[in-house]
């Protein structure tokens, strides 16, 4: 079969997107997507906030480095903002407070915070409880908006030279004559010496199909439910919230308020729906942690976090197979990165300058990961 394409990208998310616009400027470009439409999965059902209260040392870093692009849009995006400032509050009982500590101690050098006592916590949001006595605010967070970055994106992709191909779900991989040769459900066939791993979920699944060792992504649901506020809540003032532990997170949302049980419950790859269980926990945890009443459920969805053993990104060529380069393991903070991981991307590809001073190559390397099988 002759080539189609200089470097096909698995999965249409924010990953296989970002990473195919940042590399349409150097090589033929395909993006293949299994759903009919792109943000399908996770990258479509997330909670879109930026924040450094997730992760660890080099999700923040990923995180600051990729900050400058949603404050200043590369040109050639639309005037649609990416994004809006929303404070973030993580607070605190009097049990948790050391731990309110520990975290404002990891997450001082990434961001400007604010120690907040008993009367700030509750000033920037009267709906907790009066047993949250201490906190710590990030005025600086931001919602993203998915849907603004995924079409964006596209467009780059294409105004780069580089194709989007919906309903075309890889169904096999094989490498021949320097060429990975790739077959979808629907019979068609694209050829390249790159494939570029980007299947969220799916990620390791896509490399069994092309026969190279499976990293041990796992991927876990998260919930979130939407519900009525109290009458009178000032909606656009609220920060998202964030209990210092895992617990619990809510924020305004399209005239109501959502909150997540912050659930990790491992699953297969899957079209992921919420269960009642974790509903249930999510409402039961509001009334726990603030003064609202979850009288109705408004809507209710699930969506799967992916993570690599170490819940670091693994980003990089496997050792393992030519030409085959691995984006994915994101797990609950691949909007927040993505300028970063698709900058990283284009740089171990097309030989582009290292993009992120603070963040090492080794880090992300998915080598890591067979190396220690071994
Ligand atoms: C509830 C929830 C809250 C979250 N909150 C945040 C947050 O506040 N901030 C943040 O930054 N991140 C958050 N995340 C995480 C973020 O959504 C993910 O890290 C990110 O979307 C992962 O992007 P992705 O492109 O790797 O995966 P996906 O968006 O899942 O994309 C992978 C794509 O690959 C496609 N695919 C799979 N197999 C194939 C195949 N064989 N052929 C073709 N295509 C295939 C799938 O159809 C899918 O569209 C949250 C996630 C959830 C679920």
């Amino acid at each position: 079969m002759p080539q189609t394409a200089d470097i096909l990208v698995i999965g249409g998310g924010i990953a296989g997107l970002s990473a195919g616009a940042a590399l349409a400027p150097h090589a033929r470009v395909t993006v293949l997507e299994g759903e009919a439409q792109v943000g399908f999965h996770a990258s479509g059902r997330s909670a879109t906030m930026l924040h450094y209260a997730l992760g660890d040392a080099l999700i923040r870093a990923l995180t600051l480095a990729s900050r400058p692009f949603f404050d200043m849009p590369p040109e050639g995006f639309s005037d649609v903002p990416l994004g809006r400032r929303m404070a973030v509050l993580v607070h605190a009982r009097e049990d948790e407070r050391a731990a309110l500590d520990a975290l404002e101690g990891d997450i001082s050098r990434f961001t400007k915070l604010e120690r907040l006592d008993a009367a700030g916590v509750h000033e920037l949001c009267p709906l907790l409880k009066p047993d949250a006595l201490y906190g710590i605010a990030d005025r600086d967070g931001i919602r993203l908006d998915p849907h603004a970055l995924l079409q964006n994106f596209a467009r780059q992709l294409r105004r780069r030279g580089g194709e989007l191909r919906t309903d075309a779900r890889v169904a096999s991989l094989k490498r021949r004559r320097d060429c990975w040769q790739v077959t979808t459900e629907a019979g068609d066939s694209f050829s390249a010496p790159i494939v570029v791993n980007a299947a969220g979920a799916w990620a390791d699944k896509v490399a069994q199909l092309a026969g190279v060792g499976p990293l041990g992504m796992i991927p876990k649901r998260r919930t979130i439910i939407t519900f009525d506020a109290p009458d009178g809540t000032d909606l656009d003032r609220l920060p998202f919230a964030k209990t210092v532990g895992d617990e619990l997170y809510f924020a305004p949302e399209s005239g109501r308020l959502f909150a997540s049980p912050m659930d990790e419950v491992p699953s297969d790859p899957c079209d992921a729906q919420p269960e009642e269980y974790e509903m249930a926990l999510a409402a039961q945890r509001v009334e726990e942690r603030t003064t609202v009443k979850v009288a109705r459920i408004h809507s209710r969805w699930a969506g799967l976090r992916t993570f690599a053993p170490d819940k670091r990104p693994a980003v990089g060529f496997a050792p393992d197979a030519e030409g085959f380069f691995w984006l994915a393991g994101q797990g609950g903070a691949g909007l927040q990165t993505s300028p970063a991981m698709a900058a990283i991307t284009a740089s171990l590809i097309a030989g582009q300058k290292w993009p992120v001073a603070d963040v090492d190559k080794e880090e992300l390397e998915p080598g890591r990961f067979l190396r220690q099988a071994a």
